[in-house]
C-alpha cells in the first residue's frame, strides 16, 4: 500500500524524521484557513499517488492569500498524471540550500534492505542512477543487526558531508530506517531531503510504500487512511476479508475465477493493449454477499482512478450457485451510476446451475448493464476498446 504524502509525513513525525509544517486542505477555503495557520510564504502540494508532481505542476510556491486561492481553485479537481486532485498538502516553505536523495527499499534479489544516499536530491532516483550512478552510496543493512550510528554516519560522509549535517543526515537515516522496519515498509524514500538555510535537516517530500501482507498488523499505518478516496486502503479490507486481491497499476479491472484463469486474463489484457488494474481471484464456494463486496471494492477504485476504463468478470462456476454469483455481481451494481463498461464471461456446469440456468443467470446481468460474452478474446477485446477515446 502506497501512502500519500501526507500520511507519509505523519509518520515520519511519529518517527521523529522532521518535516515542514502542514495542513492538509480538501476546500479552497480550507486552503485559505490553513495558509492563514501556517503563514506566508507557503507551498501547496497536490496530493496524488504519482511522482514528479513537481514537473507536472503539482506543487505550487504561492506568496500571497490571492495567489493561494487561485491555485487552490486551479489545482483541487484537477487530473494531474491521470490522478483526480481532491486534497492539498499546504506546507510551510522551506529555504533549501541542498536537496539529497535518501531512502531505504526491500532489495528482494539480496534479501536485505538497501539504503540509497546521494547528495544530487530532486531528481528521480532512476534518472539519477543513470546520470550519475557514482553518486549515489549504496549500502545494504543486515536485517540481524539493523542500521548501526556509525553506518549512518559513514553513508552522511560519503555524500561529502561533514559536521552537523552529516551528524542530522544519518539521524533522520536512523529514524528512517526505525519507521522502515517498525511499520514493515518496502520503501521509506525521502526525496529531497533538504538541508535549509538554517543548517536544518528536513524531509521535504515524503514516500512510504507499506508491504501489503503485513498491513493486518499495522494498526498505526491502518489508522492514518481516514480519507474515503483512499481506494489503496480497500485493499486492507480486502485483505482481511480473505480475498486474494493485489492492487496495480493497469487500466482494466478485472475478476477471475481461480488463480490460473486470473493471470491468462492478466496476459490476454496486456496482449490486446491494455493493462490489468488488478489481480483478484474468487475461489470455489463464495458467497453472494462476499462477491459483492469484491466487485464494489473494484467500482470503489474505478470511481477514483481515472486511468480503469472498463472491468471484465471472467469465472467458470461449477460449485458456486449462478445466482449467488451474478447476484453479488448485480448487488454491487445497483445503486451506482455505471462509469464504465463491466463485461463478463460466466460458464456454468452440474452444480452450479440447479436452481437457475445460465441463461437466466446472462439475462439478469444484461439486465442490470453488464454485457456478456460466450468468448474470452471477445470480451478481453471489448474491455480494451472501451481505453480507447480516454484522455
Ligand atoms: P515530487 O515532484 O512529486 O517529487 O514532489 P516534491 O515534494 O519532491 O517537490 C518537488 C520539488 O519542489 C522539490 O524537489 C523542491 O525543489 C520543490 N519544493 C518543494 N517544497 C519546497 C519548499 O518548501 N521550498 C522550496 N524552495 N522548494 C520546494
Ligand atoms: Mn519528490
Amino acid at each position: 500500500m502506497k501512502l500519500y504524502e501526507h500520511q507519509g509525513k505523519e509518520l515520519f513525525r511519529r518517527f521523529a524524521v522532521p518535516t515542514p509544517r502542514g495542513v492538509l486542505a480538501r476546500t479552497p477555503d480550507q486552503v485559505i484557513a490553513a495558509v492563514k495557520e501556517i503563514g506566508l510564504p507557503v507551498v501547496l502540494k497536490v496530493q496524488i499517488q504519482s511522482g514528479g508532481r513537481g514537473k507536472a505542476g503539482g506543487i505550487r510556491i504561492v506568496a500571497s492569500e490571492a495567489e493561494a486561492l487561485g491555485a487552490a481553485q486551479d489545482l483541487l479537481g484537477a487530473e494531474i498524471r491521470e490522478e483526480l486532485v481532491t486534497k492539498l498538502l499546504v506546507e510551510e516553505k522551506v529555504s533549501i540550500t541542498k536537496e539529497i536523495y535518501a531512502s531505504i527499499a526491500v532489495d528482494r534479489l539480496a534479501g536485505k534492505p538497501l539504503l540509497l544516499l546521494s547528495a544530487q536530491g530532486g531528481v528521480d532516483i532512476e534518472e539519477l542512477a543513470e546520470k550519475a550512478p557514482d553518486q549515489i552510496v549504496r549500502f545494504y543493512i543486515e536485517p540481524n543487526t539493523g542500521l548501526r550510528y556509525y553506518q549512518a554516519v559513514e553513508s552522511a560522509k560519503l555524500i561529502g558531508l561533514t559536521g552537523k549535517l552529516m551528524t542530522g543526515v544519518a539521524e533522520v537515516l536512523l529514524n528512517l530506517y526505525r519507521l522502515f522496519q517498525t511499520c514493515d515498509a518496502e520503501v521509506a524514500e525521502i526525496n529531497p531531503l533538504v538541508i535549509t538555510e538554517s543548517g536544518e535537516v528536513i524531509a521535504s517530500d515524503a514516500k512510504v510504500v507499506i508491504n501489503d501482507d503485513a498491513l493486518a498488523r499495522q494498526k498505526q499505518v491502518i489508522e492514518l487512511i481516514d480519507d474515503p478516496e483512499v481506494l489503496t486502503a480497500v485493499l486492507g479490507e480486502a485483505r482481511s476479508k480473505g480475498y486474494s486481491y493485489v492492487e496495480l497499476d493497469g487500466n482494466v479491472g478485472l475478476i477471475g475465477g481461480g488463480a490460473g484463469l486470473t493471470l491468462m486474463l492478466m496476459d490476454l489484457i496486456s496482449m490486446s493493449g491494455g493493462k490489468a488494474a488488478n489481480f483478484a481471484d474468487i475461489m470455489g464456494g463464495i458467497k453472494r454477499e462476499n462477491i459483492k463486496e469484491l466487485v464494489d471494492i473494484i467500482l470503489d477504485r474505478v470511481e477514483v482512478d481515472r486511468k480503469i476504463g472498463s472491468v471484465v468478470v471472467v469465472c467458470s462456476l461449477t460449485a458456486t450457485p449462478v445466482e449467488s454469483f451474478v447476484g453479488g455481481i448485480a448487488d454491487a451494481i445497483k445503486g451506482r451510476k455505471a462509469t464504465v463498461p463491466l463485461i463478463a464471461v460466466i460458464h456454468a456446469v452440474d452444480g452450479a446451475v440447479k436452481s437457475m440456468s445460465l441463461n437466466e443467470a446472462l439475462d439478469l446481468l444484461q439486465s442490470v448493464g453488464v454485457q456478456t460474452y460466450d468468448s474470452i478474446n471477445e470480451a478481453v477485446a471489448a474491455a480494451v476498446a472501451a481505453l480507447k477515446g480516454r484522455n
